[in-house]
């Protein structure tokens, strides 16, 4: 391709609202212009880039056993309210009605249509698992686009939703699927760290994200230092900082301490001056809080429309937070909150700041485990101003429900091998996930197994944003002067630059532009009558891996000379101008496969 005829409209600034590398790099270098907030369209330069993550994916995926579809974007409304999706999916659902008055919905995620595309065709186990695939737009309604197409509006994702006959052949295709995705990123030139994920109401091993770190990453991410566990923070666990005991232990571990009383605590606010006035610690006070809890499900079925909420009164230890996205999933609601203060009020009959278990009515109370080991604890009293003390798990209440709903942080003890955790921050480009019977059920997909009986597949599917995965690329390949592409994902991997297209330099520049095509290298050719400046300046910017600059002194040495560079990596270093597509070619060839890694698929 020649630079003259291509379509490259670099910025010497990136606009105000581009804050991040990547952002402001992708439309400086003429990747990407914004249309409007969260809308972003691919210029030439872009499209090559994207194009390759799009061929890199859709190979993974074939040599994973996924099969190509191509759905429709615009979906019937109707598949949305078969799941219950049409009510608990909230804002970020764009629906649209057509002029017959129908409503439709433009996908944000494809359960539902892959999962109504499925049971038409589907009669026999014979014809299980399946494994499909789409790389197709998406549209979110964010609250919030940000950092360029790391968060837009519209966007590519490939999704894959597989359907099996049992949990065996859900887990080896979910494994499968791990597998590819990490040698997609890989391919990509990026490190991402696989982290244990929120499976919603699915429990258990049944949900992974793909993340790379990041400053400006929306996730917290819990490492161990000493070994591989990595979660989530919305998932993490840790070793338990208590010994829990079953009510009726904890019942006799009280024996002896005397009976809850009653003290008047005026003017006392938060945890810190209840602490300073009792002279205890925040880790002895059951800290009570009421959450509204929506959508809740029933044995995986969304209960009707959305009208099944309830309120629940939530323990936990006085030094720890409630992690809501637990608490979420134990509750198999779609979503928890915080209620309102006069929600609170009503529910407790007493203000916000005292709560309590002890003579709580009508709540269904939730207690994290932490609470279990509680003996001589201080909570609220449920009235103003006052608390009780010498309050005793088992003794004094018991919960209905016992369960881990704490959020880990730094400094915790892992559960897995007891080293100590810290936090990082990260951001999400992929996600594999169990989804079980929840789609499948509640859309009624049915096969018959091999004794002719009529049953439920189970699926699963898996996400990787293109856009973000592109943006991520950039923000681990940069620097000062532009992009720095892995070979894999250029938009060219080379770039001829005559120092002046003209003469001898403009005829050994066609020369090897013809070599470097004929060797099979994607090729720019700077053919503009700019300044040498300008042209490197440019390069810089676009970050094309491998530069050939000639021009007319090295041209004239015996043999002809070019300078050959890495973006990237240090100097440029000089090669025969007869064996510089070879050289370019074999180095493109190095790298590629260096990406791949070593030991190919595996
Ligand atoms: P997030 O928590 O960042 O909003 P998500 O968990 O809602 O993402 P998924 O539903 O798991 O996203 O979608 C799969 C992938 O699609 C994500 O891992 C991400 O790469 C990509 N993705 C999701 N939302 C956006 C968006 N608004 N812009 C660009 N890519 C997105
Ligand atoms: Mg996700």
């Amino acid at each position: 391709m020649k630079y003259s005829q291509f379509f490259i409209p670099t910025l010497r600034e990136a606009p105000g609202d581009a804050v991040v590398a990547s952002h402001k790099l992708m439309l400086r270098s003429g990747m990407i212009r914004r249309l409007a907030n969260g809308l972003f369209a691919y210029l030439p330069l872009g499209l090559r880039s994207l194009r390759k993550l799009e061929r890199i994916i859709r190979e993974e995926m074939d040599a994973a056993g996924a099969l190509e579809v191509k759905p429709t974007v615009v979906v019937p409304g109707e598949l949305w309210k078969e799941s219950g999706r049409w009510d608990t999916m909230g804002q970020a659902l764009l629906r649209v009605k057509n002029r017959l008055n129908g409503d439709f919905v433009v996908s944000p995620t494809a359960e539902e249509a892959l999962t109504s595309l499925l049971r038409d065709d589907l009669s026999s186990y014979k014809q299980l698992p399946l494994n499909l695939y789409q790389i197709n737009t998406k549209y979110r309604d964010e609250v919030r686009p940000r950092y360029g197409v790391m968060r837009g509006r519209e966007f590519i994702m490939k999704d894959a939703y597989s359907f099996h006959t049992d949990d065996a052949s859900l887990d080896e295709t979910y494994q499968e699927m791990g597998r590819a995705y990490r040698r997609i990123f890989r391919r990509a030139g990026l490190s991402v760290i696989p982290v244990r994920a929120d499976s919603g109401a699915m429990g258990g091993s049944g949900s992974e994200e793909f993340m790379v770190e990041s400053g400006i990453g929306d996730n917290t991410l819990i490492l161990c230092r000493a070994c591989a566990y990595a979660a989530n923070v919305e998932k993490a666990a840790c070793k338990p900082d208590f010994t829990a005991l079953s009510p009726a232990a904890a019942k006799e571990a009280a024996a002896s301490l005397p009976p809850p009383g009653r003290i008047d605590t005026p003017d006392v606010k938060s945890i810190a001056d209840l602490c300073a006035f009792l002279k205890t610690d925040s880790n002895n006070f059951i800290k009570t809080l009421v959450y509204r809890a929506d959508n809740i499900e029933a044995d995986g079925l969304p209960a009707g429309g959305g009208t099944s909420s309830g309120f629940f009164a939530v323990l936990i230890r006085g030094d720890l937070e409630v992690n809501e996205t637990k608490l979420a999933a134990l509750l198999r609601a779609s979503e928890v909150n915080l209620a309102e203060d006069t929600d609170v009020e009503r529910l407790t009959g007493a203000p916000v700041g005292f709560a309590g278990p002890l003579g709580l009515k009508g709540l269904t109370i939730v207690a994290d485990e932490t609470v279990s080991a509680m003996t001589g604890a201080v909570t609220g009293a449920l009235a103003r101003d006052a608390h009780y003390q010498n309050v005793a798990f088992g003794r004094d209440f018991t919960p209905d429900i016992v369960a881990d709903i704490r959020t880990v942080t730094a400094g915790d003890r892992c559960p897995i091998c007891g080293g100590e955790l810290y936090e990082k921050k990260g951001n999400e480009l992929g996600h594999i996930f169990k989804l079980g019977y929840k789609y499948t059920k509640s859309m009624k997909v049915s096969f018959l197994d091999a004794d002719g009986k009529s049953r439920t597949p189970l699926m699963g599917c898996y996400g990787i944003g293109l856009d973000r995965t592109l943006a991520a690329v950039i923000e681990e390949h940069h620097d000062q002067a532009g992009i720095i592409w892995p070979v894999s994902l250029a938009p060219f991997e080379a770039l001829v630059v005559p120092v002046k297209y003209e003469g001898a330099a403009g005829e050994a520049a066609d020369k090897l532009y013809a070599e470097l095509a004929r060797l099979g290298v994607d090729t720019l050719l700077d053919d503009r009558r700019e300044r040498a400046g300008v042209k490197f300046n440019d390069a810089d910017l676009t970050g094309i891996p491998f530069r050939v600059v000639i021009g007319d002194k090295n041209l004239a040495s015996r043999p002809p000379l070019v300078e050959l560079k890495r973006r990237g990596q240090g100097e440029a270093r000089l090669v025969g101008l007869a064996e510089a597509a070879a050289v370019i070619a074999r180095e493109i060839r190095t790298e590629l496969a260096e990406l791949d890694g070593a030991g190919g698929r595996g």
